[in-house]
């Protein structure tokens, strides 16, 4: 039997149980609601620790490896359970504060109690991991992750839901997994000017009495303030997500917001009466200034409106295509399909170096916004087609379109089956793979391999310091 810990000083004392009764109760080691004393193993891909207690798992947010801690078990399954940290015994030597003071709660920021190039080391351990034991590729070269020089306030945009505390308008994060808001005025992944404009937002509009909407009663104004930094231009586009379709006396909160947000650019009211889970509605109203913003990916220039979707982070986004266009291995010559291609970020960035580009993507404005990104870069030879990259590329293959490279740069459940399948039969001499998911990645690049590919390198990119997230570039050549 454990050590048992109570009387932890977060918590009430809990009765001590019989032995016997343990045992009735799910006849495992850990129950619930008891704490105990445990040595921590390993991190998930979640960033979790792996904590043993008698043989028995339990995964705990914020532990590290190496570490001793006293763990209250919290949920507990059969062959594993969840578990909280109640307090470190022996800490890892890469251990450090974490950035965020509502760091436990706040689930954003999973690693960052951990020394920065810790993360980098796990990262890449996750990539490797899941390379050999989902798709027995052994092989592959994983090269050390590529980090930032300064992996604080890498953000371009930050989205902050808005609710009431004691009559005023606080912001903050959504606790994981739930509607509850974590206060907090502090967005230490986000560009300093969005943490600033937010909380110019927050204070002002709470000058004003708006109230915030409230999920439960689906009453209230107020949504979100969802703030973006062009890192190319310093300009900012605020978009206030509530409601209604008018804010109480606008012309004046308008004026005070523009003499008070520096270097805004574009002020929007979103209108979103739905449920929760979308942030934004589909109609926006421009209170001041432009609709959209610019900002660039080494020398491509992007329009953004409030909805589109751009990659949060430039500055290791640019490092991320560099190694795509490198592994593409183009010489001018080349047709080159971006399947996934979003507003046509690595389209654009690989049509210099290529005879030609084919962009699919199933999101229509995405692709409109491609189209028109392609436009104001003076860049002719891309053609964008809105489908799905699985129905689109066997028609391409029909119409005779040969590619020498295809890239892929699919959302986080990897490509569908048959456009792995329309790759095989299209057989170009190189498939470039852009992952924000080892899994599934793996799994794809088994299928590639077992269709006569062979996946050479792979090279992590820390697009997303402090969580959890890694995102990789693989190079897979025909055989
Ligand atoms: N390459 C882009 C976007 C990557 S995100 C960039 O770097 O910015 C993945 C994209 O795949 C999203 O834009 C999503 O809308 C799109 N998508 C999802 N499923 C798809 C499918 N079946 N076919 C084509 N595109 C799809």
């Amino acid at each position: 039997m454990a050590d048992q810990h109570r009387g932890n000083g977060r918590t009430a004392p809990q009765p001590k149980p019989q032995p016997q009764q343990t045992e009735k109760a799910n006849g495992l080691p850990v129950q619930p609601g008891l704490a105990y004393a445990a040595d921590v193993v390993g991190l998930t891909h979640e960033g979790k620790g792996v904590a043993r207690v008698d043989g028995f798992t339990l995964f705990v947010p914020g532990a590290l490896p190496g570490e001793k801690i006293v763990v209250r078990a919290e949920e507990v399954k059969k062959q594993y359970g969840e578990g909280s940290l109640v307090r470190i015994l022996e800490p890892s030597p890469d251990r450090v504060t974490p950035l965020c003071r509502v760091h436990e709660n706040c689930g954003g920021a999973q690693l960052s109690h951990m020394r920065y190039e810790a993360q980098l080391k796990a990262k890449r351990q996750m990539v490797i991991d899941s390379l050999q034991r989902i798709g027995r590729l052994d092989h592959v070269r994983v090269h050390p992750v590529i980090g930032m020089n300064n992996p604080v306030r890498y953000r371009n945009k930050i989205h902050a839901p808005f609710a009431q505390k004691n009559g005023h308008l606080v912001t903050g994060f959504y606790a994981p997994g739930t509607q509850d808001i974590v206060e907090s005025d502090h967005f230490p992944l986000g560009h300093s000017r969005i943490e600033k404009a937010i909380n110019t937002v927050r204070r002002i509009a709470d000058e004003f009495g708006l109230s915030a909407w409230n999920p439960q009663t689906r009453r209230g104004l107020l949504r979100h303030a969802v703030v973006r930094c062009s890192f190319a231009t310093g300009d900012l586009m605020v978009v206030l997500v509530a409601t209604g379709d008018r804010l109480p006396r606008q012309d004046e909160l308008v004026g005070l917001l523009r003499a008070e947000i520096d270097g805004l650019a574009s002020l929007c009211l979103n209108v979103n009466t739905g449920p929760s889970g979308e942030i934004m509605g589909d109609r926006t109203v421009v209170l001041w200034g432009a609709d959209t913003i610019r900002d660039k990916i080494g020398d491509i220039e992007f329009v953004i409106s409030p909805r589109s979707f751009f990659q949060v982070n430039p500055v290791q986004t640019a490092k991320l295509y560099n190694k795509a266009l490198e592994y593409a291995g183009l010489t001018g010559e080349e047709t080159v399909i971006d399947a996934y291609c979003g507003i046509g970020t690595i389209s654009l960035f690989l049509a210099r170096h290529a005879r030609r580009v084919y962009g699919v993507e199933i999101v229509p404005d995405a692709v409109e916004d491609a189209r028109l990104n392609a436009r104001i870069n003076r860049i002719r030879n891309v053609a964008f087609e809105t489908g799905k990259a699985e129905a689109v590329l066997p028609r391409w293959r029909k119409q005779g379109i040969r590619a020498d490279v295809i890239v892929v740069d699919p959302p986080r459940k990897g490509c569908d089956r048959r456009l792995l399948e329309s790759i095989i039969a299209m057989g170009p001499k190189r498939v470039v793979y852009v992952s924000c998911n080892p899994a599934t990645l793996a799994r794809d690049l088994r299928i590639l391999e077992d269709g006569g590919f062979r996946a050479l390198e792979a090279q992590p990119v820390d697009m997303f310091p402090q969580t959890a997230h890694v995102e990789c570039v693989v190079l897979i050549t025909r055989l």
